[in-house]
């Protein structure tokens, strides 16, 4: 049984917009592999094999965006960006490698938003369609595409990506059309799903809904996986406000109510991403919550001045029931010249434990030899 199930990929999808009315949704199941029923309760065998796995390893990172070819290709990184993580590669091992994509996989194609310019600036990105095999070849396996870029090339974009997504079998979710998947390797069943402020996407602010979701996933799945893009962005947005943020008039979410709420719904994991700065942890209720994990490889116009240049990159260990045991940090840089390196000074793990300091005053985390543990 367990080698049969091994690297199974199963995906549901919900032909909803919504969450809202789950029962009602029609669910395709795509299976390849061996059948499996979804909906079923784990069988004995199951459980047998989830007993032979005790530490699941998930890699998180923040924003992935490689360079994009809009408005030109001189924009492209030189090598294009085949030598994208580099430095980092030996990290990005794990039963899962998880991190947000934060722009589309489009050739061609103008982008509506450009209106919207800052300065000359236009922030739309397309990466070249090439460019989703790097994400593969780095060890990528789920990406959240919940948050402000994946839709600046509209239908064709997101649908593009979606496309080539399936074809590399990296998993993903956040679209209305993917509200989340569902997976397995080595006998764990994963359930994921990802949130932001945007159209198209699952709503961080619809909390009752990510309830609903979060709790549905629970019932199929052993490991709940949540990712967000949410918060205010930049030097100015460090903290976790344990309030609503709006930034640029648009209300970003309450990520503390957001990030609790979908843990009391069954949550394993809460990876939060989108300001674009390194910000405190958490363990709540045993389960690990991550505020944002800030740029990590992005390519051309983000400014990377300050925090925004510096990413943590965690390699979080839980029990097979899901409970945080303790995380691994690697602190990494980017600036616009080396691009992503490790960063020898720690300073996004030195950032964490500051913010989580001053943000979760009588936490019960520890800090030292560049991991995160729990007080015994
Ligand atoms: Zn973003």
């Amino acid at each position: 049984m367990a080698a049969a199930a091994k690297n199974k990929y199963i995906r549901i999808k919900y032909l909803s917009q919504t969450i809202v009315g789950m029962a009602m949704a029609l669910i395709v199941i795509s299976c390849a592999g061996s059948a499996n029923v979804v909906g079923q309760e784990p069988s004995a065998a199951d459980t047998l094999a989830l007993s032979t796995k005790d530490t699941i390893s998930i890699v998180a990172v923040g924003d992935i965006m490689l360079g994009s070819a809009y408005r030109s290709k001189a924009d492209l990184p030189p090598d294009d960006a085949t030598g994208s993580f580099k430095h980092v590669k030996s990290f990005l091992k794990g039963d899962i490698v998880f991190g947000n994509l934060e722009g589309c996989f489009l050739d061609s194609g103008k982008s509506t938003k450009c209106k919207d310019t800052i300065g000359n600036s236009c922030f739309a990105f397309r990466m070249p369609e090439r460019y989703a095999a790097i994400y593969k070849d780095a060890g990528f396996d789920l990406l959240s595409v919940a948050n402000n870029h994946v839709g600046d090339f509209g239908f064709a974009g997101r649908k593009r990506t979606a496309a080539l997504l399936d074809s590399l079998k990296i998993n993903y979710a956040g679209l209305n059309s993917q509200p989340y998947t569902i997976f397995e390797k080595d006998s764990i069943k994963y359930g994921f799903c990802a949130f932001s402020p945007n159209d198209f996407t699952l709503q961080i602010t619809e909390i009752d809904s990510a309830k609903s979701l979060v709790s549905f996933l629970k019932k199929h799945v052993d490991i709940v996986i949540v990712s967000f893009h949410g918060g205010g962005e930049g030097a100015t947005f460090e903290h976790v406000p344990k309030t609503k943020e709006i930034f640029y008039k648009e209300d970003r979410g309450d990520v503390y109510a957001f990030s609790h709420a979908v843990i009391d719904a069954g949550a394993d994991i809460v990876l939060g991403h989108g300001p674009h700065v390194t910000r405190a942890v958490e363990v709540y209720k045993n389960k690990f919550i991550a505020y944002s994990l800030g740029n990590f490889c992005t390519y051309g116009q983000f400014n990377l001045n300050g925090p925004n240049g510096f990413a943590p990159l965690l390699n979080i260990k839980l029990n097979n029931r899901g409970d945080f045991l303790y995380a691994d940090v690697v602190s990494t840089r980017q600036t616009k010249l080396s691009r992503l390196t490790i960063d020898q000074n720690h300073t996004a793990l030195k950032k964490i434990v500051s913010l989580t300091d001053s943000d979760f005053a009588g936490h019960r985390l520890t800090f030292s030899d560049k991991k995160i543990r729990v007080k015994d």
